[in-house]
Order: structure tokens, then C-alpha cells, then sequence
């Protein structure tokens, strides 16, 4: 008989009881260096005090409302995000899917009116991962993911990543925008070239295009700025972010420029959930710990040691890895032998990665590992690699 929960993970054999910072408890005693983060999520580490105490306290009072009223925490949130990056506007709602639902509506419907309903295409990128829905698995269009699930949502169209002209001899009378990760994380930390973001920058403005960027994984401090493509100077016109805003509370939100905000008028868009009180206010205490004097700071100069330290591990292990990736907190090393084997391995030495695309381990730890902890990573990384070296 069925387990009377759906088969749809294959998840380990492990269970959590609590977390403290970087470390996780296991339901078998023993403890845990979690490098995982729930899949870049916990950004602010596991309980939290400003996240448990604004949960806690938010909780107590007031939970939801719905929509019809005015919400005091979704305006605290958006305004702090809008005070502090590209953004005009925000959208809340509960994933990165449906934030990216959300990116590729305004997309089309911003293009609508603005006297070109043609304009329904989206370019989208080779080995990208926008999300579950039936939209977002075509934009991710992984075909895999779109096995058994009937016809594609139509509407977008995939070339190579960092590849220009190709995107440029992909533009047709009925392309709206472009949708991209800035750094490419389900499919193995690939990072977007800053030469080519500024050139898709530029084709949009001439083309008359819009530039979204999905920072579902990358975005909330990951790479060391508020979101990665600052790094490249350029400005987008949309952005999804999920993850890790809500730092473990389920929480979605859609940034955008007012060209594109002004469309969403009543009735073009909603969610029940979306930005309710208690996501608010959970988004709100993290988005305010990234923004605090020195945090970003600090996730830019650990990343950076923990890159010099993962090019080690590369060194040390030639027969194990290849290759070391990645930008701030999202890192990756590319394995020589099945990624698989390397995570369980990893795991027995008491880390928690995660496996990513292209026989990648990825490494995202919490926003507030120190250089000591990635070290305490890499130290086990090495031990695990001298146990799959030998045997
Ligand atoms: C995880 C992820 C999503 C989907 O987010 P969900 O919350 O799982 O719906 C979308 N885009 C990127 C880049 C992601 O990493």
C-alpha cells in the first residue's frame, strides 16, 4: 500500500529534532553541519532569534487576513525592499514558482498594454530551473520535468547560456522578454558571464524587451550583494525572489519597475496567502538582518575564503574534483566520481550539501557561516574524499 504521504522525493533516511545556527540535530543524536540550508533557504540559520521572535510575536496577534484589507507588515516589507534595490513595486505571494508566475505575467501583460498583446514569448536559457507549476516547468524546460504532463504551457523558447548572438538570433516580433538565473543553481552553480547580463541588458532596450531575472536562489545576500546581477551593474525590470526572504517561512515576492507594476491593476492578479502578516513579518526580520551594516559584507568575505578553500579541496583530490564554482555562499565542486557518492559520503562525515545538475555537490550554507565553519566544511569535505579516494 501507499505511503500516506505522496512518492514524489527520495529523501533520505533522516529525520531533524531542532536547529541551532549552523548545526542541525539529528532524531538519531547526532549533529550535523548543515551546508544545505534546506536548499538555500534558512538564510539567517536554523532558530534564529529577530526570525523566532518576530514569528512568535506576529503569531500571537494576528496570522491572516486575506487581501480585502490593508496589511501594515506586506508595506513594512515593501518598502524596505524597494528602499533598497531596482524596484518600484513588489508582489507577494508563497514560492519561487509562483513568484515567477508572477514575473512572466507582468511580463506579458506589461506588453499588452503597451500596444503589442504579440508580444508573448519569453527567451529562456538552457539547463534553467524556474519552478513546478505548468508554466514554470516550460520555462525551465527540462524535458524530464515535462514528461507525462501533457502539452507545454507554449511561450517560451530555450538557447545556450552565455551565449549572445544566440539570443539575439532567438528575438522575433513576438518576443516579450528574457527570464534568467544570474547564477544557475539546480542545474550545477553556473554563473552568468557580467559581459553577457550587460549585453542582454542592452538588447532589451533596444528591442523593447523586458528583463526579468529569477534571484529565487541566488537573490536575498546568497552571493554577497542583496541580489547577484548588482554585480554586473546592470538594472532588470523584473526579479523573483523566494528562498531564502523568508528565511525557512514560506514566502514569495515579485520586485518590479513601475513600467511593469503600474499594469497589475485590480483584478489581473492575486493570491489568498500571499504576503500575509505572519510571511511579512518573518520576511521582514531577515530582509533586515541582510540589510544590517556589515552582513552583506560578511557573506562577500567568507564566500571568498570558502572559494579558495573549495579550490583546495580540488587540489588536494584531483581524482575526486574538478572543479570549483560559484559566487559568495552558492558554491559547487564538480565531481570526477558520481556527485551521489560524494554526498554520501560527505553526509557520513556529519555535513549536509545538497546534489545539483552536472554531477555537481552543491554547498550553500546559511548567511551567517563564518569562515570557521566553512573551514569545519572543507575539513570534512577532505575526510570524505580521502574515504572515497582509497577505497
Ligand atoms: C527553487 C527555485 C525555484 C522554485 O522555487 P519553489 O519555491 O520551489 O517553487 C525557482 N527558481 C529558482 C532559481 C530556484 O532555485
Amino acid at each position: 500500500m501507499i505511503a500516506s504521504i505522496m512518492p514524489n522525493y527520495k529523501r533520505f533516511d533522516l529525520a531533524f529534532e531542532h536547529g541551532e545556527g549552523l548545526w542541525l540535530t539529528g532524531t538519531n543524536g547526532r549533529r550535523y553541519l548543515d551546508f544545505g540550508a534546506g536548499i538555500a533557504v534558512s538564510s539567517l540559520g536554523h532558530s534564529h532569534p529577530a526570525l523566532v521572535e518576530a514569528i512568535t510575536r506576529q503569531a500571537g496577534k494576528l496570522i491572516h487576513v486575506s487581501n480585502l484589507y490593508q496589511v501594515p507588515q506586506a508595506k513594512a516589507l515593501a518598502d524596505l525592499l524597494v528602499a533598497n534595490s531596482f524596484a518600484d513595486s513588489v508582489l507577494f505571494c508563497n514560492s519561487g514558482a509562483e513568484a515567477n508566475e508572477g514575473l512572466i505575467k507582468l511580463i506579458r501583460r506589461a506588453q499588452y498594454k503597451n500596444g503589442h498583446p504579440e508580444r508573448t514569448r519569453i527567451i529562456c536559457f538552457n539547463n534553467a530551473f524556474h519552478g513546478r507549476t505548468l508554466a514554470t516547468i516550460s520555462a525551465t524546460g527540462n524535458p524530464a520535468y515535462l514528461e507525462g504532463f501533457g502539452t507545454p504551457v507554449d511561450g517560451f523558447d530555450h538557447v545556450p547560456f552565455n551565449d549572445i548572438r544566440a539570443v539575439q538570433a532567438a528575438v522575433t516580433d513576438q518576443t516579450a522578454g528574457i527570464l534568467l538565473e544570474p547564477v544557475q543553481g539546480e542545474s550545477g552553480i553556473r554563473t552568468a558571464d557580467h559581459a553577457f547580463l550587460r549585453a542582454l541588458r542592452a538588447l532589451c532596450d533596444e528591442k523593447g524587451l523586458y528583463l526579468g531575472i529569477d534571484e529565487v536562489q541566488s537573490g536575498m545576500g546568497r552571493t554577497g550583494t542583496l541580489f547577484a546581477f548588482e554585480q554586473a551593474g546592470i538594472t532588470p525590470d523584473v526579479v523573483s525572489s523566494a528562498k531564502g526572504i523568508g528565511g525557512g517561512f514560506p514566502l514569495g515576492a515579485v520586485l518590479a519597475r513601475e513600467a511593469l507594476a503600474q499594469h497589475l491593476t485590480p483584478g489581473t492578479h492575486g493570491t489568498t496567502y500571499g504576503g500575509n502578516p505572519l510571511a511579512c513579518a518573518a520576511g521582514f526580520a531577515v530582509v533586515n538582518e541582510i540589510l544590517a551594516p556589515g552582513f552583506l559584507d560578511h557573506v562577500r568575505k567568507t564566500g571568498e575564503a570558502f572559494g579558495i578553500m573549495l579550490q583546495k579541496c580540488v587540489t588536494d583530490h584531483p581524482n575526486i574534483f574538478e572543479e570549483a564554482r560559484g559566487v559568495g555562499l552558492m558554491r559547487g565542486l564538480r565531481c570526477r566520481i558520481p556527485a551521489g557518492d560524494v554526498l554520501a559520503a560527505v553526509m557520513e562525515e556529519g555535513l549536509l550539501a545538497i546534489g545539483a545538475g552536472d554531477n555537481v555537490l552543491r554547498l550553500v550554507p546559511s548567511l551567517i557561516a563564518t569562515e570557521a565553519d566553512c573551514q569545519e566544511a572543507c575539513t570534512r569535505i577532505g575526510h570524505a574524499a580521502h574515504a572515497l579516494d582509497i577505497k
